[in-house]
């Protein structure tokens, strides 16, 4: 990474990157007194976090945006950490350098990056189609509220639980829509809950189309092993998880899909002054999704306080069964949790009160 020349800033103890579900966890903690000492700073373009449990009940419009946001700055103050609003551009892993979008260079002693990953695009020929990724949300949010003006047909990739999430919420709102999934519906948890999920989805009216890996949009089609699938002019992109790309290029020691590899400590198998979390980080038997982010958070805030002052730190341990609840668009949820799966409107009302009382703990407004 080419610093271009300019200074680089070099008294931070600490840098955060990224404002994702497990640094929130990290502020939360070092706000109530267990913050360590030295200058820390956290890198985040967005004076809100949101929070992906709500956004489908945002899109229902069973939520307003300020109850679906956790404001920064506050949060930050509290923590007693400085708020430096600009994108992490580039990172030299070996110098523990950040480079930002404002043109600054950052160094800090130990480094931690949490700032997710975006979903999986095909590849586009021509300009016939907009496509319109979930993350990052601000800007999908902005952008749906301009669709939703003017009602088009509409198509989703990606068949994981966001995508259904957000087929559901949306699927009242257009005149037809299409959800694609390139393997079964899903897939990764109980049959029975895809069984559960595609009644919710005719009964919205979506077409699914499983076992249909779309890998190219040429003009306004949509295109699966070489055949058309789709036509219209709009597409959300919830595919998986993908890395962004100046961590691949980053020097740190990444999986093979490009995801930085850290060992239970939450550090970089490579760069031990480097922690990763979230979905940006790649641990054994820990999928990307937010309760595995949220469960870091503790994690993280102790080692980096360890870390901090030369203590030993403590292993992350994934919990062999996460809870899901997944919105049904109409109030109520779908559980999914080891090999049960249940639903229902009282499981809606247990997904409100648990996303609620998240976002107050956060300080937003959630009531
Ligand atoms: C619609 C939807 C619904 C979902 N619902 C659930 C659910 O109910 N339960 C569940 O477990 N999971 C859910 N997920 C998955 C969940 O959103 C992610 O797994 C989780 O957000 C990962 O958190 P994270 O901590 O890695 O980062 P994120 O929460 O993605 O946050 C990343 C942060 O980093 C910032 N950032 C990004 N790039 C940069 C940069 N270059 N420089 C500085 N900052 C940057 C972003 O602005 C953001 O603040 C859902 C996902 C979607 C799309």
């Amino acid at each position: 990474m080419a610093d271009g020349g300019n200074a680089v800033q070099a008294d931070f103890d600490l840098l955060l990157a990224g404002a994702g579900h497990v640094h929130l966890g990290v502020l939360r903690l070092w706000a109530s007194g267990q913050r360590p000492r030295g200058r820390i700073a956290l890198i985040c373009p967005e004076p809100h976090v949101w929070y992906s449990g709500m956004l489908p009940g945002l899109l229902a419009g069973r939520y307003r945006v300020e109850q679906c946001r956790i404001p920064l700055p506050p949060l930050c103050a509290a923590a007693g950490v400085e708020w430096l609003p600009a994108a992490v551009a580039a990172l030299a892993a070996d110098t523990r350098t950040l480079r930002l979008t404002s043109g600054e260079s950052l160094q800090g002693r130990w480094l931690s990056l949490n700032p997710g990953a975006l979903p999986r695009a095909p590849e586009q020929q021509g300009a016939g189609m907009e496509l319109l990724p979930v993350k990052p949300f601000p800007g999908f949010i902005a952008r749906w509220q301009v669709w939703r003006q003017q009602p088009e047909p509409l198509a989703i990739l990606g068949g994981g639980a966001a995508g259904v999430e957000l087929a559901l919420a949306l699927a009242r709102q257009v005149p037809s829509l299409s959800l694609f999934c390139a393997t079964t519906l899903l897939a990764g948890h109980p049959p029975a809950l895809r069984t559960r999920a595609l009644r919710h989805l005719q009964a919205a009216g979506v077409r699914v189309h499983e076992h249909c890996p779309v890998e190219r949009v040429c003009g306004a089609t949509l295109l699966a092993a070489g055949r058309p699938v789709w036509q219209g002019h709009r597409l959300i992109l919830a595919t998986g998880a993908s890395p962004l790309p100046w961590l691949r290029e980053s020097g740190l020691a990444c999986d093979a899909r490009g995801f930085v590899a850290i060992a239970a400590t939450l550090q970089s198998v490579s760069h031990p002054q480097l922690f990763a979390s979230g979905d940006c980080a790649s641990l054994a038997d820990t999928p990307h999704n937010g309760v595995h982010a949220v469960r870091q958070g503790p994690v993280l805030a102790r080692n980096l306080a360890a870390a901090l002052s030369g203590e030993p730190l403590a292993a992350y341990r994934p919990q062999r069964r996460t809870l899901a609840l997944l919105a049904d668009g109409q109030g109520g949820a779908l559980l999914s949790w080891g090999g049960l799966t249940a639903e229902g409107a009282l499981l809606g009302r247990w997904k409100d009160f648990i996303d609620r009382r998240f976002m107050r703990r956060h300080g937003a407004i959630a009531d």
